[in-house]
């Protein structure tokens, strides 16, 4: 019997990360050189924020580049990975009785999962699954979902939520590189002392958080979050954190790690 295979929150920021190296992208190198090699990957990404939860079941998944503004070069990265149908099915049993869409056209890779995975996975070798964070669902939904998926661990699925949990673009303060408002603080601080210290599930009472609106204001970067907190409470484990920071104020870094 081998041990379950850990699992993440990560901090994604700026699609820049994927081709810097700074201490967050090498946190997550590290974290990726420290676990045992991945059967597959299952990617939680913001950045399929749709009203259905799917899997992308495709045998190659194309890169998505869902940005705009940043230089063409991006734009013409590609992470090859391939997908691993198998998996996605597998994930439609282990979920059971909810309902998994299987995507054979429209999803791929997005940025929210590969700017990490270029990282963890620097290879890209381990085949990728991305799993959508349902917007048409309440809070708990997500927790439960998560739960759900922790048979995935003992099967060698390193599962990998990608997100942030302060992300509010519209209040980016350029003259805060690398310190966050205090409201940023507060939020990022009780999310982490629930991960780390209190009850994983407790996380769904940062929806009364009097910042919660600030640090999130709209879920999907926040979502992520929750699918490891069901992980975690499904073992019966804490987070520990990986490496945090802020970014203009508005955005924290957080990482989290669980079983590791
Ligand atoms: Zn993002």
């Amino acid at each position: 019997m081998t041990a379950s295979m850990p699992t993440a929150f990560v901090g994604h920021g700026s699609p820049m990360n994927a081709f810097e190296t700074n201490r967050y992208t090498e946190a997550w190198r590290a974290f990726g050189a420290a676990i045992p090699r991945p059967r597959a990957v299952l990617a939680v990404s913001a950045h399929w924020y749709i009203n259905a939860t799917a899997v992308t079941a495709m045998a190659r998944p194309r890169t998505i580049h869902d940005f705009f503004g940043f230089p063409p070069e991006m734009f013409a990265f590609t992470y090859d990975a391939p997908g691993d149908p198998e998996l996605a099915s597998r994930v439609g049993d282990v979920v059971a009785p909810v309902w998994v869409g299987l995507d054979l056209d429209s999803w791929g890779i997005d940025h929210g999962a590969w700017s990490v995975l270029r990282h963890v996975v620097p290879g890209a070798d381990v085949p990728v699954v991305q799993l959508s964070v349902d917007a048409s669902k309440p809070l708990a939904y997500h927790v439960e979902l998560g739960r759900r998926l922790a048979p995935l661990r003992d099967e060698g699925v390193l599962i990998l939520a990608s997100g942030n949990i302060v992300h509010n673009l519209a209040l980016l303060d350029p003259r805060r590189a690398d310190s966050g408002f205090d409201w940023a603080e507060r939020f990022d601080d009780e999310a982490r002392r629930i991960l780390v210290d209190g009850e994983p599930e407790a996380v769904l009472d940062l929806a009364g958080h009097r910042d919660f609106d600030r640090a999130v204001p709209t879920p999907d970067h926040f979502l992520p979050l929750l699918y490891v907190a069901g992980l975690a409470a499904a073992a019966g484990e804490r987070a520990k954190v990986m490496v945090d920071g802020y970014v203009y104020g508005s955005l924290s870094m957080t990482s989290l790690t669980v079983g590791i």
